[in-house]
């Protein structure tokens, strides 16, 4: 189960304080001092772990919560608060455009779900939003990529636009937004390449295809799974490219969690939806909120 090893020890440290009917400084700082190394265990940034331990401790050490009848609930509330605030606080919606079509655009490395992920937000948007989308296969370099995208659409039965791999993917995104038009489709997603590392010539092909299409989102895909190296990417593709959001996948895996809790703090960038499965229904928004309750029991 994913966060397993940071919710058993958020949970056995927050139940020692809960039930105290008084608190004092020492209290609040023995359980930070747990908090802080139960972060660390489940991966999360180091600069993201101080700053949480420095805004909780100075609020449970407040006047009014040291004074309350409840102190140590006040406490797993705050600690509940600021979790929740670190994931992004508000779930954050999709961004449609004001006019038709809304381009989404979904970036990533290989491997970490892009491909399947934009086949599940087709779904999503027909189902939940009544969208009509037109899925692109911009992935030149995987012939494999576009096999796999017209698959799944297939399996959707959804549009999927390809020209091969003889093209260049700004050209295929050109015709793709023309074929749009013409079918009324009011979502383009794009599925552009991925690769193994960030490099100079993907970013430079993603800008090309963001200058042409003008996407309302930017999408970044990536494995929770791989951690602090999720975080990085992230902060590099949104150097670079620029990103409206992220889409975490594999949490249905048993990550440890600091992918889901440095991202926003590190990159401000919202995380929209995670991957659940393989399955292309396993797509859902994500709450920070249901996050922090789920992890903290
Ligand atoms: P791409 O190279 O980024 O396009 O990655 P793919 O879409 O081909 O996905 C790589 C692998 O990850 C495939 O086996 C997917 O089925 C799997 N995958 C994608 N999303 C999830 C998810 O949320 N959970 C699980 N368990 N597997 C996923």
């Amino acid at each position: 189960m994913a966060f397993e090893g940071l919710a058993q020890r958020l949970q056995g440290t927050l139940q020692k304080i809960r039930g105290k009917g008084k608190i004092d400084e020492a209290d609040v700082k023995e359980m930070m001092r747990e908090v802080r190394f139960a972060l660390i265990e489940a991966d999360v940034n180091l600069k993201v772990v101080k700053e949480f331990v420095k805004t909780v401790s100075e609020r449970a050490v407040g006047h009014d919560v040291m004074k309350s009848l409840t102190p140590g609930q006040q406490v797993v509330k705050i600690v509940k608060d600021e979790l929740t605030n670190l994931m992004g606080g508000e779930q954050n919606p999709i961004q449609f455009a004001r006019k038709s079509p809304t381009v989404i655009m979904m970036v990533g490395l290989q491997g970490a779900g892009k491909t399947t992920t934009t086949g599940k937000l087709a779904s999503v948007l027909r189902k939940r939003h009544n969208k009509k989308p037109l899925l692109v296969a911009a992935d030149v370099y995987r012939p494999a990529a576009i096999q796999q995208l017209e698959t799944l659409g297939k399996q959707l039965t959804m549009p999927v636009f390809a020209l091969g791999t003889d093209i260049s993917p700004v050209e295929i995104v050109r015709q793709a937004l023309a074929e749009a038009e013409k079918e009324h489709h009011d979502v383009v997603i794009i599925d552009t390449a991925g690769r193994l590392h960030v490099d100079e010539v993907l970013m430079q092909e993603l800008k090309d295809i963001r200058d042409l299409s003008t996407p309302d989102e930017v999408f970044l895909v990536v494995d929770a799974m791989t951690g602090q190296d999720a975080v990085n990417v992230a902060k590099s593709f949104d150097d670079t490219v620029g990103i409206t959001g992220v889409i975490l996948t594999k949490l249905d895996g048993d990550t440890r969690g600091g992918a889901a809790l440095s991202i926003r703090a590190v990159t401000d960038k919202p995380i929209k939806f995670v991957g659940m499965g393989e399955k292309m229904d396993a797509l859902e928004p994500f709450h920070p909120e249901r996050m922090a309750s789920r992890i903290l029991g």
